[in-house]
């Protein structure tokens, strides 16, 4: 029979698997009964939603058969089956996003141990087989099996399999000495692998095991009886009380089911009973996946009705931005009748993840009490995602989340909440200040903040794009606004000083016009400000659009026709203006335009002519 060749994809994938260097060559049995289990789902499921309950949910089981003397290893499963269209569709290119994300990933991938952080699915078989059959019949459809050793293609034709479900011959690997994968026929170590990372699947995993039994009427000798054994406990690890589950058992799951390398951060076991019940168990990782921040990436939680899958993402779960979460829900309310279009609009569902909402509002503002530093790497993480949440919406989500974020404080040189600013505010003080820039070590240094500083304010230091337009929308903590120090209505001044002020502008009215008109549309306004102490001059956005702001836009696609315009502002008390009065028309061009691009590049701003600007410094140093 002709063989069929693996899309390029799984090819490069299989290839991986088949030279495989990679330690963990056990999860190949995980990832099958994994299959084997949903396949089951699938199948009980489907027989539910027919209002079919002909196949009685006691039989249902996923067999383990080693064979010695034929190096064989066996999976099979009574689930839903496969037609020879769905094993070409199935197993002849990779179905799942996660592995495709993988393979795609493949190329760039140095360092091979990152395919724990995937699902690799059915073709991990190839790490320790170098031949693989597939036996599958769906009900009422002809059976069909599908065979490969690998890298060269695959045939799929007609068989007479007769029960309804799928059987796996794994013929195992010989590589002589260093690498024979006798292992995986052993009673023990597949009992223990099974313990290890599928004890909590919900269908029996049955083995013949053999034992040791003395002769009838004999004195010493034995003979081997063979008998069924369960070898996991099929309680989902939900389903236990939490204190009968340590956190290592937590931090397993976790890292088995949601692929990442690290502990989460903070787990959440919730269960409710009454009105609604459920049991949900929530991760909070510590690092984002690898397509965190891609538009791949999904987010939402996995959902079963009463132990048995019916969404493997159930998006309607979590909000946008708690989108990092991982986890699941289990509830007996939902019926397995309901179709996934109707689950969507479903008020139990929106009840249980308006409740997981809140209790992970709650998991955060604890850990923020009581775990700072495990908080502050979280948020390293996420926090642009809850911010983004903040934002998002014209803010409607700002209250509920508002106090799960932290910013740099200049003062304090940490990470703080606004509470904690508030808290800390003198009397006196107004408003909240921030600053806003590209680094820590750019926001430090801005003219700016001199005054605010000098005042004995603290500044939050801002530096994610989305941090200003974060604050913009909140318009105020605990009834005190936000104010940039680069806010044209940053008011820091005594009556006195204000009139003062007042003075010094009618004083340099004309000077004043005298630089806007040499400096002509290039610039807003120029004015005086007091938000200055050393620096001669800064840069000023509009109202309601600062230039860190502008900077975010503009770097959007198609931010090049953001409009702005920039308001130069001035230090009266800087030696540098006090001279300016007596430069003749030609030199004060020459030393606005320098004094304008100054102020540019410390906003971060490009200059539209920098090779003009340089000849300029130069011939004034000269
Ligand atoms: P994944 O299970 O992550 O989707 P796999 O590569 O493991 O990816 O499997 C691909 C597909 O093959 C599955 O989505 C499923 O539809 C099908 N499949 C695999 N194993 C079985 C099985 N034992 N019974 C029925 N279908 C199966």
């Amino acid at each position: 029979m002709a063989k069929k060749q693996f899309k390029t994809e799984s090819k490069r994938l299989l290839d991986l698997m088949i030279n495989s260097i990679y330690t963990h060559r056990e999860i190949f049995l995980r990832e099958l009964i994994s299959n084997a289990s949903d396949a089951i789902d699938k199948r009980y499921y489907a027989a539910m939603q027919q209002g079919n309950t002909g196949v009685d949910r006691n039989e249902y089981e996923i067999r383990l058969e080693p064979n010695e003397a034929q190096r064989t290893l066996t999976i099979t499963d009574n689930g839903c089956g496969m037609t020879a269209k769905e094993l070409e569709e199935n197993l002849g290119t990779i179905a799942k996003s996660g592995t495709r994300a993988f393979a795609e990933n493949l190329e760039k991938a140095e360092d091979i141990s990152v395919i724990g952080q995937f699902g690799v699915g059915f073709y991990s078989a190839f790490m320790v087989a170098d031949k693989v059959t597939v036996y599958s019949h769906k009900e009422g459809e002809e059976a069909a099996v599908w065979e490969s050793s690998g890298e060269d293609g695959y045939t799929v034709s007609p068989c007479d399999y007769e029960p309804v479900g799928t059987k796996i011959v794994l013929h195992l690997k010989d590589n002589g000495e260093e690498a024979n994968y006798d292992e995986f026929l052993q009673e023990y170590r597949l009992t223990s692998l099974v313990k290890k990372y599928s004890d909590y699947i919900r269908y029996p995993i049955r083995m013949q095991v053999g034992r040791q039994e003395k002769k009838e009427g004999t004195e010493d000798e034995y003979e081997t009886v063979y008998e069924d054994k369960t070898l996991n406990s099929m309680v989902p690890l939900w389903n236990k009380n939490k204190n009968e589950i340590t956190k290592e058992e937590y931090d397993q799951f976790y890292r088995d089911t949601f692929y990442d390398f690290d502990e989460p951060v903070s787990v959440l076991h919730i269960r409710t009973e009454g009105m609604l019940s459920y049991t949900a168990l929530l991760f909070i990782p510590k690092n984002p996946p690898y397509d965190f921040n891609t538009k791949g990436f999904k987010r939402g939680l996995k959902l079963y009705a009463n132990g048995v899958m019916i969404m493997e993402q159930c998006e309607e779960l979590l909000p946008e931005y708690f989108g990092f979460i991982k986890g699941l829900v289990d509830s007996p309310d939902l019926s397995l009748n309901i179709s996934r279009e109707m689950l969507q609009h479903d008020r139990q569902l929106s009840a249980i993840a308006n409740n997981l909402k809140k209790k992970i509002q709650q998991e955060l503002l604890r850990m923020i009490k009581d775990e700072r530093d495990k908080y502050g790497e979280f948020f390293r993480s996420f926090g642009r995602t809850l911010k983004f949440g903040v934002y998002d919406n014209y803010g409607v989500n700002a209250e509920f989340l508002k106090d799960t974020l932290l910013f740099h404080s200049r003062s304090l040189e940490k990470e703080i909440t606004l509470k904690e600013y508030a808290d800390a505010m003198p009397e006196e003080q107004k408003s909240i200040y921030y600053a806003a820039g590209d680094t820590l070590q750019h926001v430090l240094k801005m003219p700016q903040t001199e005054r605010v500083a000098e005042k004995g304010y603290d500044i939050l230091c801002l530096t994610d794009d989305v941090d200003e337009f974060a604050l913009r929308i909140m318009r105020e903590y605990a009834d005190k606004p936000f104010v940039s120090v680069s806010d044209p209505g940053l008011d820091l001044s005594s009556d006195d000083e204000k009139k003062a002020m007042e003075e010094k502008k009618t004083e340099n009215k004309a000077l004043l016009e005298r630089i806007k008109n040499v400096l002509g549309d290039k610039v807003g306004e120029v004015r005086l400000t007091d938000r200055l102490k050393s620096s001669v001059a800064c840069l000023t956005g509009e109202e309601g659009m600062s230039v860190e702001m502008y900077k975010v836009l503009r770097a959007m696609p198609n931010g090049d026709s953001v409009p702005m315009t920039f308001h130069l502002e001035l230090n009266p008390e800087h030696p540098l203006f006090q001279k300016l009065s007596e430069l003749d028309d030609e030199k004060l061009k020459e030393y606005a335009e320098l004094i304008f691009a100054q102020a540019k590049l410390m906003a971060g701003l490009p200059l539209e002519d920098p090779a003009a600007f340089s000849e300029a410094v130069c011939r004034l140093m000269q």
